[in-house]
Parts: structure tokens; sequence; C-alpha cells
């Protein structure tokens, strides 16, 4: 469900329901089921993974001519570090549902989980033999790419006995300008696993690519186990964000290694050389900075 807000006119937005509250737009997120991550968890999350580090979260209040947001500081217990920023638009891009009502589930005994999703096991089997669900209408990430997988491994599974998801390699792209994408684990997620990482970044400012497109925001971070240095997790904020994770998750779909990155010739003048930039800088060998 996308809405696009535009604060002049949003009293035509559906319902104006959030029209003088951000905290009753993270409510209705949540009664939505996006709860996990729940709004605040996501900003937080994205912003960790950027490493930003301030870990940034929403609140505050719309008003009539413009939409203010204030981001509270969750570092440190001072309230105090709080800020307010405008903006013009305001993009809902969460808050999907799973269409399973009215499919006459009930009639072949499958029950569905507290938010209105078909349970299967990971051979996407529901309690119901013979019948399969896969995409949007069970667990994950509502995505078109990780829908795919999982039909192409359901009906694999079902013709050869073997078909399998790796939802560690299914990335997640913001389309944005700039774009933000990810794929693997967070630092967040590393740290409450307890899986010691180490982790080099890059930023697009000095690519000559980047220069040429003048888009040099941003920046590539990839986090590889600090002991096998196998690819975790790579994060990237900046042009064609989108395009240039697909590496990232051929190096974790092959469990490559962040030098297997580092050591790959990547053309010149590409985005792509970020990607090997910020490879190198895990050992803290990044050349053009
Ligand atoms: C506005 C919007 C933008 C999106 N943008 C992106 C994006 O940029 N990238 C991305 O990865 N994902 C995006 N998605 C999500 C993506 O579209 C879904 O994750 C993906 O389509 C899920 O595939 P699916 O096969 O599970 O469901 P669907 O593609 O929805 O297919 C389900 C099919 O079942 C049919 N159907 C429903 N009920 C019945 C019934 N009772 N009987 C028979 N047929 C029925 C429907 O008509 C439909 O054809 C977007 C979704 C929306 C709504």
């Amino acid at each position: 469900m996308l809405r696009d807000l535009f604060p002049r006119t949003h009293d035509h937005y559906e319902g104006s329901r959030f029209a003088g509250d951000l905290e009753a737009f993270a409510e209705w997120l949540r009664a939505v089921g996006y709860s996990r991550p729940s709004a605040h968890q996501h900003v937080y999350r994205l912003d960790q993974a950027l490493g930003h580090g301030n870990g940034i979260q929403p609140g505050g209040t719309f008003c009539e001519a413009d939409l203010h947001a204030a981001f509270t500081s969750r570092r440190g217990s001072r309230p105090d570090r709080s800020t307010q920023r405008a903006f013009t638009r305001f993009l809902v891009a969460v808050g999907r549902l799973p269409n399973t009502e009215n499919l006459g589930l009930e009639s072949v005994g499958i029950a569905l989980d507290e938010r209105g999703r078909i349970p299967v096991d990971d051979h996407f089997r529901t309690s119901a033999a013979g019948i399969y669900a896969v995409g949007d209408v069970i667990r994950g990430p509502m995505l078109a790419h990780k829908a795919e997988e999982e039909a192409m491994a359901c009906v694999e599974q079902i013709v050869t006995g073997y078909g399998h998801v790796n939802y560690d390699a299914i990335p997640g792209v913001v389309y944005t300008n700039p774009e933000v994408a990810s794929v693997g684990k967070t630092e967040e997620e590393l740290a409450q696993a307890g899986i010691p990482y180490k982790k080099g970044s890059f930023p697009f400012m000095p690519n000559g690519r980047a220069k040429a497109l003048g888009h040099t925001q941003g920046k590539v971070k990839i986090l590889a186990h600090a002991e096998t240095d196998r690819i975790l997790g790579v994060h990237i904020i900046g042009p064609r964000a989108g395009d240039l994770i697909a590496e990232a998750v051929v190096a974790i779909e092959f469990a490559a290694s962040a030098e297997d990155l580092a050591r790959s010739s990547h053309a010149h003048p590409t985005l792509a050389e970020v990607m090997k930039e910020a490879a190198l800088a895990v050992e803290g060998r990044a050349i053009h900075i």
C-alpha cells in the first residue's frame, strides 16, 4: 500500500487519519501488522545499517502548512537531543496485508496465523495435504523476488524432492533517491546473535562514475565474520544501490569472503568499484581514499 502524502492536500489523504499525529501513524503501522520490525525499529535499523549511529526515532506532528517530524536520538538518555526536520512529502510504503480472506481455507482445515498469513513448513506445505503456499500470503517480506524464489523452490521440491530458499540472500531495496539496498545481516542482528564481525565501508564520493553521474552521496558497508571473513551482510545507500546489491547477493549465495570480493577485478569507471573498495576496507586496505 503506497500513499503519497502531500502536506497541503493531506485533507484528501484517505481518512486524514494521521493528519495531526505521527504517533497515530506509527500506531496504524502496528495495527496493519507492520510491527516486526516496528516502524521505530525499522528506522532505527536502517540508521544502524547505514552506520549513522544516531538511532533516529520518528515522533512529532503534522501541521497544516508543512510536514514536520521530530527525530529523537536513541543514544544516551538525554531527551533534549532531538531535532525537527521538515518534509514536503511523506511516502507510506508499508502496511500491506496478506490477501487470504474468502479463499475458503477453513473448508480444507487451514487456520491462519495471528497476522492473517498461511502457516507453511520449510517446503511450503500447508497443514492440508497437497496444498502449498508461497509469496505474500506466507511469512517473510512481501517482495516480488522473494515470492518468485519460493514458487520455484516449492515446485522443485514437489517435482524433484529438492528445493530451497536462502532467506539470508534475499535483498531488500528502497527505491528512493538515493536508493537504499541491503542483504544479509545488519550489525544489530549480528551483535544480538553474538556473532563476531568486522566491517569495511567506502563512500561514493571519490568514485569516478558517481562523480560523472553527479550522485556522490552514500556509501557501501560490508560486514564479514571476524574469523572466517565470510560476508554476512552488505548495506548500500547511494546511486544504483538496487543494482549494486546483486553482486552482494551472489557473494552471499556462494559463501564468499570479503577477500574474494576484494580480489575480484571491477571495471573502471563503475559504481561497482565502491563494492570492491568496501571489501578491501574490511581489512583496512581501501586504496582510493
Ligand atoms: C504498489 C506495490 C508496489 C510494489 N513494489 C514492489 C517492488 O518494487 N519490489 C518488490 O519486490 N515487490 C513489490 N511489491 C510487492 C510484490 O508485488 C509482491 O510481493 C508480489 O507480487 C507477491 O507475489 P505473490 O505471487 O505472492 O502475489 P501476487 O503477485 O499478488 O499474485 C497473487 C495472484 O492471485 C490472484 N488471486 C487473489 N485472490 C484470488 C482468488 N480468490 N482466486 C484466484 N486468484 C486469486 C491475484 O489476482 C493475483 O494474480 C509491490 C506491491 C505493491 C502493492
